[in-house]
């Protein structure tokens, strides 16, 4: 066992992780990285097949990132944006009210995807009682929503494994059924959708939209459910309806954001333009932690008045607007443009799906889930009957610790092996590491 790795063990309390476990077992530990590898300390190289817990764009030591970084220490590091304007927060801000879809002219930054939502959460309560329709209090989420960690964003969560144990100190949404086809336990004939959980959400709505204040949801996937896709039209469909019970829509962008969908942002592939879009893990490339929440003019009107009214958005953080990260996020977004990042992606994402109808044929693959860079695979014991394996044989993690012994770092969802590259991986590089997923899923189940 190396120093940093004795260290670890002795004091670092690590997330989503049994200790018990982890300080049983040897571990690995990253001391650099390079493109999409990351090197441990032995030297070994390993693809970064989950971009790093899916902040990861354009590889790591990206030289323009690198530089805007060192360029900006050069300036300031850290200054407050209670009372004070920065300029890579100011300059950012116009740059994402310029990509992000129609409407959203405003921008709120804090540091993470939990507090982005968070963000969200108090904005949207917060307009109703500026708006005199103070009875507007409740939130409708799906089930198996995850939108972060911090007591609100657990509050609209709904995954039970990480959720219930905090159940009596949270407030209570109005939860909805996912629309995870694989899963879809509304409709009669799963060949053909029906779109059920849409007639849910409307029969709520028509029942409880003035209590309601806003709908939280993430666009197309579900990602910490297990890369759960929703059927096309969907995301549509609840803008259509949030708007006609007046409830705002906010789209939780965090995982999806910075194409990893295909597009810049998921809210493209069905032409819906939310009140209120959060933003973090690729905004800064995957460099820093920032996250932003970004709405409407009418909402950001509703909060303005006289001092004396109370009409301000009580809420900040020591690190809000961070130079540092805002100038990573500068030139994440210049890459963009620059490399033409999204133009690029339709060969990649192509060039997965082949792969993946491959590992599809396997006996224990149950679903293979697709959009764009992000996968999931869902493996079954029996996947006619989708049956899932014993939770304490650990099969998704099994599999990711043999992918590891290729040269892949991946994570599980439960069962479901997530493979969510850097957007700068070649074809032959994707081809790659999904044929080590495959290799991995063969040889463990
Ligand atoms: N929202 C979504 C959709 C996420 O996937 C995540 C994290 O995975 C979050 C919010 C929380 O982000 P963070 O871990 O940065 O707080």
């Amino acid at each position: 066992m190396n120093e940093t790795e004795m260290k670890d063990k002795q004091f670092v309390w690590h997330p989503f992780t049994q200790m018990k476990d982890w300080v049983s077992r040897p571990q690995m530990v990253i001391s650099a990285a390079q493109g999409i590898k990351l090197i441990d300390t032995d030297g070994n190289e390993f693809y970064d097949g989950v971009s790093s817990l899916w902040v990861n764009i354009h590889g790591h030591r990206k030289a323009e990132i690198d530089q805007a970084i060192v360029e900006q220490l050069g300036k300031v590091a850290h200054t407050t944006m209670l009372g004070l304007a920065n300029i890579p927060a100011s300059q950012l801000a116009e740059q994402l009210v310029a990509v992000a879809p129609p409407g959203l002219t405003k921008v709120f930054y804090s540091d993470d995807g939990s507090t982005a939502v968070e963000v969200a959460l108090k904005m949207a309560f917060q307009y109703w009682q500026h708006k005199g329709k103070t009875g507007k209090q409740k939130f409708i989420a799906l089930e198996q929503a995850y939108h972060g960690d911090t007591v609100g964003t657990v509050s609209v969560g709904g995954i039970d494994l990480f959720h219930r144990v905090f159940k009596p100190l949270l407030f209570t949404p109005v939860h909805i059924p996912a629309p995870s086809c694989y899963h879809c336990r509304l409709s009669s004939d799963q060949a053909v959708c029906g779109m059920q959980c849409v007639t849910v959400l409307e029969q709520v709505l028509a029942e409880h939209h003035e209590e309601i204040a806003g709908m939280v949801i993430e666009p197309l996937v579900q990602a910490a459910a297990g890369m759960l896709m929703s059927p096309p039209g969907y995301l549509a469909k609840i803008r259509e309806l949030t708007r006609k019970y007046d409830v705002l829509l906010i789209v939780d962008e965090v995982a999806t954001g910075f194409g990893r969908t295909g597009k810049m942002f998921a809210c493209e592939h069905e032409q819906v333009s939310p009140d209120m879009m959060t933003l973090s893990k690729g905004i800064t490339g995957g460099y820093l932690p920032l996250a932003a929440t970004l709405t409407t003019q009418a909402i950001y009107d509703a909060f303005l008045g006289d001092y004396a009214d109370k009409k301000t958005f009580y809420h900040g953080h020591s690190y809000t607007g961070n130079p540092l990260a805002c100038a990573a996020a500068l030139a994440n977004l210049k890459i963009f443009r620059e490399e033409r990042v999204i133009e690029g992606l339709a060969a990649k994402i192509a060039a997965a799906a082949a792969k993946l109808e491959q590992i599809g044929k396997l006996a224990h693959a149950g679903d293979v889930r697709q959009c764009g860079l992000i996968v999931g695979i869902e493996l079954m014991q029996d996947k006619d009957r989708k049956a899932p394996y014993p939770w304490e044989q650990a099969v998704g993690a099994r599999v990711c610790l043999q992918a590891r012994k290729y040269g892949l770092i991946i994570r599980p969802i439960g069962d479901v092996v997530i493979f969510m590259p850097p957007l700068a991986s070649t074809v032959k590089e994707i081809e790659e590491m999904l044929d080590i997923i495959h290799r991995s899923i063969q040889e463990v189940t």
